[in-house]
């Protein structure tokens, strides 16, 4: 569908109740998810919890076992009807759809406009390279691009039709960082001028945070989360989610009398019940190392690496079999060897059930 500017009207991508199994396998369990016109999903998630089997649902390369799928309030699968791939309006960015080594550039990106009069798609796929800053490649074959270009040729590719939906998978893998932050940007930009309602897979939570509107985080076929960047990081629903957006100090505690006890001091009860025993965990900008003598706990700063804004501080604790660790901001004066002493920040601390 096309608005009067040309540009695709954005819709809104629906799973209701979807499950969905390889033989045993089962990939997708009960999944309802809706995804807003131009919204930017991300879905993240440790390999094999069903992220590219929730994609190739919507882009109709699998059929849901149970539940349906539907795009601008129509259903494309279920039990009513089946829409074939070609004609949901849904773009892919696969990996294995690479670039077809055989044909030019232009060529390349001209492939999903076959239904258009030639003039019509050949101006329409040199505007789609144009978009991603390669217009000047057009004539030329993929090997002869690097491996960042051939990507955005991808990403022309995917975009050139103009999908309501499009559906990504990995797509900035296998680019080295400063690629791939070019190229991602590059994809916001399109995104945002495509109106494209869009999943992207990933299982870099960087790269979710930078990228998505809203993050879904998927576990064992399931969507654990579904939130914000600043929703997930700050109140996320388990462990195993906070464990996946940053590195974690993690120690023992056992509530009592409304306060938590812990080898590094104790801390105000966060959402758990007395006399139970928890997992509390200290996000390492929280920790601050002090001059011997001050601060909430003793210990001994056992490492240090400078990584420019930040150095990493490495202090072992007494009663604890893993060393805390610190990222500081501010220069540590304190030698390896020497005694320290630790202040906890409490608006980074975290505590769940055990
Ligand atoms: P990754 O991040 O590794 O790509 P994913 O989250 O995308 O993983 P899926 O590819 O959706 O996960 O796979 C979900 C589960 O389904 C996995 O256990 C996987 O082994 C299984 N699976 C996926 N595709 C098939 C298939 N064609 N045949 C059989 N099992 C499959």
């Amino acid at each position: 569908r096309r608005g009067t500017t040309g540009a695709a009207i954005a819709v809104r991508l629906a799973y209701e109740n979807v499950s969905h199994a390889y033989d045993e396998v089962l990939a997708v369990d009960r999944v309802d998810l809706q995804i807003e016109p131009a919204e930017i999903v991300c879905l993240l998630g440790p390999s094999g919890c069903g992220k590219t089997t929730l994609l190739k649902l919507a882009a109709g390369l699998e059929i849901p076992a149970s539940g349906r799928v539907l795009i601008d309030g129509l259903e494309v699968s279920g039990p009513a009807r089946f829409v074939p791939p070609e004609k949901r309006g849904v773009g892919l960015m696969f990996q294995d759809f690479a670039l077809f080594p055989h044909l030019s550039i232009l060529a390349n990106v001209k492939f999903g406009l076959a239904g258009l009069p030639r003039d019509v798609a050949e101006a329409e796929a040199r505007k789609a390279l144009q978009r991603v800053g390669l217009e000047r490649y057009a004539d030329l074959y993929p090997h002869a691009l690097s491996g960042g270009e051939q990507q955005r040729v991808a990403l022309a590719r995917a975009v050139a039709p103009r999908p309501s939906v499009l559906l990504m998978d990995e797509p900035f893998s296998g680019l080295d960082s400063r690629l791939r932050d070019d190229v991602r940007e590059e994809t916001l930009a399109v995104l945002r001028e495509t109106r494209a309602t869009c999943i992207i897979v990933t299982h870099d939570p960087e790269e979710a945070m930078r990228m998505a509107d809203r993050i879904v985080l998927m576990r064992s076929g399931r969507v654990v989360q579904a939130g914000s960047a600043a929703d997930l990081y700050h109140s996320p629903t388990d462990l195993a989610v906070a464990r996946f957006f940053s590195e974690l100090n993690e120690v023992p505690g056992i509530v009592a009398g409304g306060v938590v006890s812990t080898p590094l001091g104790t801390f105000g009860r966060q959402g758990v019940v007395d006399g139970e025993a928890v997992t509390v965990c200290v996000r390492p900008h929280g920790v601050q190392v002090a001059p011997a003598g001050s601060g909430q706990v003793p210990g001994r700063l056992i490492s240090r690496r400078f990584l420019g804004e930040v150095e990493l501080l490495e202090i072992a604790v007494d009663g604890l079999d893993m060393p805390i660790k610190a990222r500081a901001r501010q220069t540590v004066t304190a030698a390896v060897g020497s005694e320290v002493g630790i202040l906890i920040d409490e608006a980074a601390v975290l505590m769940f059930p055990v």
